[in-house]
Parts: C-alpha cells; structure tokens; sequence
C-alpha cells in the first residue's frame, strides 16, 4: 500500500469518469497569481471565459459560471426555474438521474418519474416516446419541465437530446428541457442552441479537464423568461445578478479566478483540436474501449448500441466476483484508478473513464491495467481485450 512517505514510481493513472486528468498546460495556467477581480484586467478575463464556454456549449445566449459543484448548478437550474409545488418530470437513466430526482424533492417539487417501458432503464438510453406518453397525459399542465440527463456517469448511458425536444413539441406541452450535461460536455457532442435545450448544467472536471469547483448552466431565452416568474427563493444562485454583471466580464461576488484561468485554457485547447475532432477522438476511444470488453467475454452495462457512451464505458463482471476488490487490486498493483459501481450496480460492475485529455495510449495503458488485474483476480477471460482495442484503433 502507498505510504505517506513514499512516492510511487511513474505516473497514477486516473481513469475515474471524472475528475479526469487535468493537463499540464491547464495546471500551470491554474499556477498565476491570482489578481484583482474588480481590477481592469479580470474584465478581458471574464468576457474570454463566456465566450469560450458559450462556444463549448454551442450557444450564442446566456452561460451562468458558479463556484461550485455540478450538484450545485442541478440546484441553480431548478430553483431560477420553478416554483414551489411544481411538477417536473424526471427520467431514470441511473444513479445521477435518482440523485437529481432527490435533489428536487429537497426543493419541495413534485417529481413524476419516467422509466424505459418494459427494459431496464439503467441499461439504454432515454425513449422519448414515454416522455411524451407522459405530457399527453398532463393535460392540465401541471409539468413544469423536463429532466433529463445527458451523459449517465453511472451507466454510461449517452441519450439522444434533440429527439427528447422533437418528442416534447411533438406534444405542444410547454414544459422547459433541463439537460444535465455534466460528465458529456467537451467530450460527447452536445449542442444546446440546436437541440432547443432550455437550461443545459455541467461542470468543470469531466470533459472540461479542469479539477473540481466550477458549476455552469446554459440557459435558453425561454428560461430566462420563466425564471422572472419562477417562485422558488434563491439568493446564490440567482441568475439575474450574475448575468447583468457578467456583460462587462465581472461577477457580484468572487470568482474562482485561478480555475478560470484553467478554463480559459481549456476552451483554447477544445478550439484548437476543434469540437467535431474532440468527439470524434471519444467515439474512436469508447469502441476500442468496447472492443476490448467484448474479446474479454464481459458485458457492457448499456446494451443499447446506439446509446453506448463515448465517455466511460461500464463493465459489468460476471456472477460472485466483486467489481470493487478487483478495483482495488488493480489500483494498489499498477496505480490505475477506476470508478466504482453506484447505486445498485455497488460491487457489480467498474467504470473506465475515457473521457477530456485521453489519447489512445492513454487508454491502452487502463485496458491493460485492467487485463492483468482482471487475470490476477481469477476472472476468466475470453481472449485479450488490449489485443482487441489496439486493432480497432488501427482501423484493424
Ligand atoms: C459528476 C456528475 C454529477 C455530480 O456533479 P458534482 O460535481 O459531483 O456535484 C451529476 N451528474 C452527472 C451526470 C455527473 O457525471
């Protein structure tokens, strides 16, 4: 086991779905002194990090940057936009989803949940159709939004966003989209404008390669609209104060100056790769990744193909082997961290991480951490899964 006094050799390989590895580049922008935030020259930093996020979310409205966790911009997206005793309606596509739902039942919200109609909803993305199933229903209007989740961390689970927002308009609800998109964003395509999304949350240290500590929503004009009648108390995390003081590149209370020097950075980055390159390099990831699962002969928790994620990828272990001391073998033999299993999928499955700066080596050297502890806890293996994943990254 690491001591407190030793250091181990080479580097630790964090493969978690988030955080996920902050480059150097983005550590040494954190480095800078920090500076003046009612000073000249925080205002030119300001409008660079709105621009910049603005373009990550694929947006031309309003971008809110918190302080904070993405726990905290899931709360600032519901309580600029309800009103006590509000119904929204959530779909379960795993842990994150039920956290949300929790989240709002906090709020006092009243919570109509949506699951995959006679599937699991922990093992495909989200059917578009039950949501709409559900808005029908309502013909009162009492549903005030739409909840979905994006990118499902637990599962890893990607759901089709614009057809969500076909389905919703299909119906003629008026219920606002709230997507979290808190591990997708910088990684998976994500488009708020296009998608007609009305409030879109994330997070700093996920696809953005940034450490923990920034919260973001992206807000539609129909939110900001609903949020001037929106009853829930909010002081924090009201958008209102923070936008008009936003127009000159400053905030009303102290910015997180050091991890916007990062997120500066990181935009650079994700615009000089390009956002059509930055997905396609995932997608590329998440079938090698794949590849290697199905050579081993194990299950990826998604089995809805089409909805496979191109950040993380859930690899459910077979009957009596428990997915966390296999985590942990892995982790104390070759320092190569990977996410545990949540809620119900505890002990059943880990999660490898490929998502912000990850290359194919990268992930090579998690599959093959991943091979020899999967070998090392006796569990059978069809074949070599790094044999499998270096194939399809030669376009084998
Ligand atoms: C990480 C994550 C969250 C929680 O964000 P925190 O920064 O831990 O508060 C919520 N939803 C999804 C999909 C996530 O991946």
């Amino acid at each position: 086991m690491l001591q407190l006094d030793s250091h181990p050799s080479g580097r630790h390989f964090l493969h978690i779905p988030g955080p996920s590895p902050v480059p150097d580049r983005i550590l040494r922008a954190i480095s800078y002194p920090t500076i003046d935030h009612r000073g000249p020259e925080f205002g030119a930093l300001g409008m660079r990090v709105l621009d910049g996020v603005r373009d990550v979310f694929q947006t031309r409205g309003d971008v809110v940057i918190y302080p904070g966790s993405g726990t905290g911009a899931w709360e600032a997206a519901l309580v600029n936009t309800h009103s006590a005793g509000d119904t929204v309606l959530m779909y379960e596509t795993g842990h994150f989803a039920s956290l949300w739902r929790q989240l709002a039942q906090r709020l006092g919200l009243e919570v109509e949940t949506v699951t995959a109609p006679g599937g699991d909803s922990w093992r495909s993305g989200i059917d578009a159709d039950a949501i709409a199933g559900h808005l029908r229903r309502d013909s009162a209007r009492r549903i005030r939004s739409v909840c979905v989740v994006h990118n499902e961390t637990s599962t890893g689970t990607t759901s089709d966003i614009a057809a969500v927002r076909r389905a919703i308009d299909a119906t003629g609800h008026p219920a606002l989209l709230l997507v979290d998109t808190i591990s997708g964003l910088g990684s998976a395509d994500y488009r708020h404008d296009e998608w007609g999304v009305d409030v879109s949350i994330s997070g700093s240290q996920k696809g953005l390669m940034l450490p923990p500590g920034l919260g973001f929503n992206a807000i539609s004009a129909r939110a900001m609209a609903a949020s001037r009648d929106a009853g829930l108390p909010r002081a924090y995390w009201a958008w209102d104060e923070i936008v008009a003081a936003n127009r000159n590149g400053y905030w009303p209370t102290t910015p997180a100056t050091n991890l916007l020097y990062g997120l500066a950075e990181a935009c650079d980055m994700l615009r000089g790769e390009g956002l059509p390159q930055v997905f396609a390099r995932h997608q590329q990831l998440a079938r090698a990744c794949r590849a290697a699962v199905a050579a081993w002969g194990l299950e990826v928790q998604c089995q809805d193909p089409s909805a496979q994620s191109p950040v993380l990828t859930g690899v459910v272990l077979p009957p009596g082997i428990d997915a966390d001391a296999v985590r942990a073998l892995i982790l104390e033999r070759f320092n190569l961290s990977l996410g545990t299993g949540l809620g119900k999928l505890k002990g059943r499955m880990f999660r490898i991480g490929h998502l912000g700066d990850c290359n194919a080596l990268s992930l090579m050297a998690a599959l093959t951490g991943c091979e020899m502890g999967l070998r090392a806890a006796g569990v059978k293996l069809a074949a070599s899964g790094v044999v499998a994943a270096m194939e399809t990254l030669q376009g084998v």
